[in-house]
């Protein structure tokens, strides 16, 4: 995932900037005739789109959609009562009869083999890590576009410049005061600038800080000139976090300093060192294991403490030959395509970037997340009938290297009268367990709803409801069904600026019960007590169901466990757990690609 514009997890959305963009992009004002021509064009197509909707919602009369969902006037939240049965939930949205043979077909078809799993194994073992420049991502996507024609899909190819950062040779020692130099797991940052002198390294004298306002307080004192700053925040979230990896370097060259070290941005590590990107500075900036980053900070307290028993200012060795070739080389995107039976110019666009860190193998990010969108595609190219709408599996590439992929994509596919994007999905924050999906309305619909009471949102709720509220065959009963706000993503985001509809596949923590930073977090005692209110807005609920055992919540800090470091495995997580994911991935995909709505 990227880092420059901060972590995809909790995206934001600033609906009303983007629409100052859209107009501006727009050009001249409109002329009156031209605005009158528009607004009888928009009446036409809101009575025509009112016509469409209450047509596809409540085409029949006492079919089994309807007694499962009774809709006598509920309004748009009808959905989050309870219905006469108990259990069942009430809905205004009914869904087409053929649609639930379509959805256990993808989730049979899904469950029936590992062939995701292996796939993702046989590459990872194969070629190891893709960061971007290497060797292994154009062996990685020469491979799978091999896997794909096997498939008999349809794949093409597209060029993207990049930047290549590659670490080369690094270390750090911990000099003294100790009992000589004591290795330490260090990872240097992406397109962080090497060391001076990349073979012997720069020693210095490090401090310890946990807070900008630190920095500049030492800074103005003077006691950063040629010493090594560490920042030592204990982790609250990647969020708040993740500003000392991106940020600390630049604040830290100000005063003088020779260098930083960065606290791994996680709450947990094994000495299993979390790196990334940095923006561009003049100084070398490095991660270390929080392991050793305390380490480090004892041994400095101790010295600031008393410094008559412990004398020694501590000191370390830093040794980095990194090197950056900006738009030095070509990578591609990968684009699997499965063309739509009705309205193939509508397109929906799933996927997760190929491209990984240079640690571990890349399967949690973004591999697994690659291929449950391939794997999605193809079991939606096993139906009958191919859905209404076009979609296409997408690989981007150099996503961790600032998503030019995604940028690429957007330009090569821009959104016309005739061929548009209606949503874009992406996974990128590991496949574990589903528990749901992050979903923001597109701009057309947002516009719309007050003259169709249509409202997308609530939509896709009643979709996940009806579709997997009471699936007993995805890991745990409703599996994959929780719609929360706050749809987006690196690699989609110049489809979300543009209006698209979009959405983030979200899976359940890895860890739920351990350093509970998310929002969505659920304190044991309130488990009892089901639907509490969240804190930002009329959608943000908790729907729990008694059923779900142990308690889940949305991935958060569970996921940086793994997040760029050497964890980054296929043992991260389970065959199971991959076909799960795949399955509920292509179910969304299908609600998005069959239902004739505007999301
Ligand atoms: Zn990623």
């Amino acid at each position: 995932m990227s880092e420059k514009k901060g972590y995809s997890l909790l995206p934001t959305t600033a609906s009303g900037e983007e629409a100052q963009v859209n107009s501006a992009m727009a050009g001249l004002p409109t002329p009156p005739s031209g605005r009158l021509l528009r607004s009888l064009l928009k009446v036409f197509k809101l009575s025509v789109l009112m016509a469409v909707v209450v047509f596809i919602f409540f085409p029949r009369g006492d079919d089994d959609d309807n007694k499962s969902f009774p809709r006598q006037g509920h309004g748009r939240h009808s959905h989050e009562r309870r219905g006469p049965h108990g259990g069942k939930r009430e809905s205004k949205y009914t869904f087409e009869t053929h649609m639930q043979a379509d959805v256990d077909s993808l989730v049979a078809g899904s469950l029936e083999s590992s062939i995701v799993w292996d796939r993702l194994a046989e590459m990872t073992d194969t070629y190891g890590n893709r960061i971007v420049g290497s060797e292994a991502l154009e062996k990685s996507i020469d491979w799978i576009v091999e896997k794909v024609k096997g498939d008999g899909l349809s794949v093409t190819t597209e060029e993207v410049v990049v930047d290549v950062w590659n670490r080369n040779e690094e270390s750090l020692y911990f000099l003294s005061p100790t009992r000589g130099a004591v290795k330490l797991h260090v990872l240097g940052l992406g397109f962080s600038a090497p060391t001076p002198d990349p073979v012997n390294g720069l020693e210095a004298e490090i401090v310890v800080v946990t807070s900008k306002a630190e920095v500049d307080e030492l800074g103005a004192a003077g006691v950063l000139k040629g010493r090594i700053v560490l920042y030592n925040k204990p982790f609250e979230s990647y969020n708040s976090d993740v500003v000392f990896r991106t940020q600390g370097a630049l604040w830290a060259q100000e005063h003088g300093a020779v260098a930083v070290l960065v606290r791994s941005i996680g709450p947990l590590s094994l000495q299993s060192t979390h790196t990334g990107n940095s923006a561009a500075a003049k100084i070398p900036a490095a991660s270390v294991s929080i392991e050793d980053a305390q380490l480090l900070s004892r041994v400095y307290k101790r010295h600031q403490q008393d410094p008559k028993q412990f004398p020694d200012w501590p000191k370390v060795r830093l040794s980095m030959n990194a090197k950056t070739a900006l738009k030095s080389q070509v990578s591609r995107n990968i684009i699997v395509e499965l063309k739509g039976r009705e309205t193939p110019d509508e397109v929906i666009a799933i996927g997760g970037h190929i491209d990984s860190w240079d640690v571990g193998v890349g399967a949690v990010d973004d591999g697994a997340g690659c291929f449950i969108a391939w794997e999605a595609l193809r079991q939606l190219s096993k139906l009958d009938r191919p859905p209404r709408r076009t979609v296409r599996a997408v690989f981007w590439t150099s996503e961790e290297n600032g998503s030019p992929g995604g940028r690429v994509y957007a330009a090569n596919h821009p959104e016309t009268n005739t061929t548009r994007h209606v949503f874009a999905f992406e996974s990128d924050n590991g496949v574990f367990d589903p528990y749901g999906i992050k979903f923001t309305a597109g701009r057309r619909s947002q516009e719309e709803e007050e003259e169709t009471k249509f409202n997308s949102f609530d939509f896709m709720t009643a979709a996940g409801e009806h579709f997997l509220g009471s699936r007993k065959d995805l890991s745990y009963a409703g599996a994959g069904k929780i719609v929360l706000p706050e749809g987006g993503g690196a690699d989609i985001a110049p489809l979300c600026k543009q209006g698209v509809a979009c959405a983030h596949f979200t899976p359940a923590d890895p860890f739920p019960l351990a350093y509970s930073t998310s929002p969505y977090y659920i304190k044991s005692s309130e488990l009892a007590t089901k639907g509490s209110r969240g804190r930002h807005g009329r959608h943000h609920r908790h729907h729990h169901d008694d059923s779900i055992d142990p308690p889940r919540r949305p991935v958060d800090s569970g996921y940086f466990y793994y997040h760029h470091t050497e964890a980054d495995s296929m043992g991260a997580f389970t065959p199971d757990q991959v076909k799960n994911s795949a399955a509920v991935m292509a179910i969304w995909t299908y609600i998005a690609a069959e239902s004739q709505v505007e999301l």
